[in-house]
């Protein structure tokens, strides 16, 4: 049953119109990540004294936005990221969309914006998938990048709660992240610029979250790094010192595999205080670590962890690896992290991409979303 404090989706009202005009599929080896899209988006409306109008399914087109649609001014936005999978089979897959749901009902409850019925609208998204099922290349790596968004309509100036809103889908066929395998990323751990903060928004995914990263991430390339790895300082309450806390890394979570001076593998990764996104991928990996990690001798801890630590890891040789999460690359190996003018190498032999643990993860994750583990995250469309 769905949660009565989420404001209801009609599904049955669904109205479909085709395309006319239907899209050629873009060869495989051609398909840019967020570049080309699929034939039609689904959309639902929402006003304040009618809730969730009818959803509609419609050819892929241009929004009509007043200049002053609030939006546009103040940010009234919030987004997911997930995707749909072909199987072996030919049916096409979402791995654990209730998760994509939740934390889009999060976010947009942040910002004054609807909730909505998360399950009213994963069958939505799943009459959206079958329609452009063509467009999800079946070879292994593939799939189709689904981005539902919500903003706020209202036309004002006025800073207040929106009083319309839209909800709309549109997706992306994407090919593998690393098309000729892995390549391990450098990250720059940053100190001049704050990500997320405690009692601030960096738990929701707001655009207005990205945007303020990339002229880091700029000044970042300009010194050779692919990403940053955002740290926010503190006193670590156990030593009284003051530490840089590792939170994560630009769209991705941050995972290190330490080996304690006694010889334990630990499995550390940040803890959800409110400064890092909730990943799917994150979860996924800490709940697969404790069923399939432990009973190998790992411990696995979600708890603040600093770059001191990480710095003392490697220097010691106890650093074994250390990836990131997220469901773009799903894992992504860390070759090193430049912190205050030094590297900091992160266990990766010179002629490797990526760990054992690393590769574990791809390959148990990639498994269950392309239905080859029968699993309960992954549901057929
Ligand atoms: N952190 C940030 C800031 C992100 O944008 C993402 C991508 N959604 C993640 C972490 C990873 O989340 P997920 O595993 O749900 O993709």
């Amino acid at each position: 049953a769905s949660d009565p404090k989420l404001q209801s989706i009609d599904v049955s009202q669904l109205q479909i119109q085709k395309s006319t005009t239907p899209k050629d599929v873009m060869p495989h080896d051609q398909l840019v990540f967020g570049r080309t899209f699929t034939d039609h988006m689904l959309s639902i409306e929402w006003t304040a004294g009618d809730g969730w109008l009818a959803p509609r399914i419609t050819p892929y087109q241009n929004l009509s936005l007043d200049p002053a649609t609030c939006a546009l001014h103040y940010a009234f936005e919030a987004f997911e990221g997930m995707k749909a999978y072909k199987d072996r089979n030919g049916d096409v897959r979402l791995f654990r969309p209730d998760m994509n749901m939740k934390r889009l009902n999060k976010s947009v409850s942040r910002i004054a914006l609807p909730t909505f019925d998360g399950d009213a609208f994963i069958d939505l998204l799943k009459r959206f998938c079958k329609i452009e099922e063509r467009f999800i290349p079946s070879a292994r790596g593939y799939s189709l990048y689904i981005r539902p968004n919500m903003i706020g309509t209202q036309r004002t100036l006025g800073v207040g709660p929106p009083g319309s809103a839209l909800l709309y889908v549109i997706a992306s066929p994407v090919g593998p992240y690393y098309p000729t395998g892995f390549k391990a990323i450098s990250l720059e751990a940053t100190t001049y610029a704050i990500r997320a903060w405690p009692g601030g928004v960096g738990a929701s995914k707001l655009g207005a979250n990205y945007a303020p990263c990339i002229v880091p991430q700029m000044q970042a390339a300009t010194r050779g790094f692919h990403q940053n790895l955002w740290l926010f300082p503190g006193v670590d309450e156990r030593t009284g010192q003051q530490e840089d806390f590792v939170t994560e890394v630009g769209t991705m979570n941050l995972f290190a595999c330490i080996r304690s001076p006694q010889g334990k593998p630990e499995l550390v990764t940040a803890p959800l205080d409110g400064t890092i996104l909730e990943g799917v991928v994150r979860d996924s990996i800490l709940a697969l670590a404790r069923e399939r990690l432990v009973p190998e001798g790992w411990t696995v801890s979600e708890r603040p962890f600093t770059m001191r630590e990480l710095t003392e890891a490697s220097s010691e040789g106890r650093l074994m690896e250390v990836f990131g999460s997220g469901t773009a690359a799903v894992v992504s190996p860390v070759r090193n992290i430049g912190y205050q003018g030094k590297i900091i190498e992160c266990g990766l032999p010179p002629d490797k991409e990526v760990g054992e643990v690393t590769l574990r993860m791809l390959d148990w994750i990639t498994g269950i979303q392309y239905g080859d583990e029968t699993h309960e995250w992954s549901v057929k469309v």
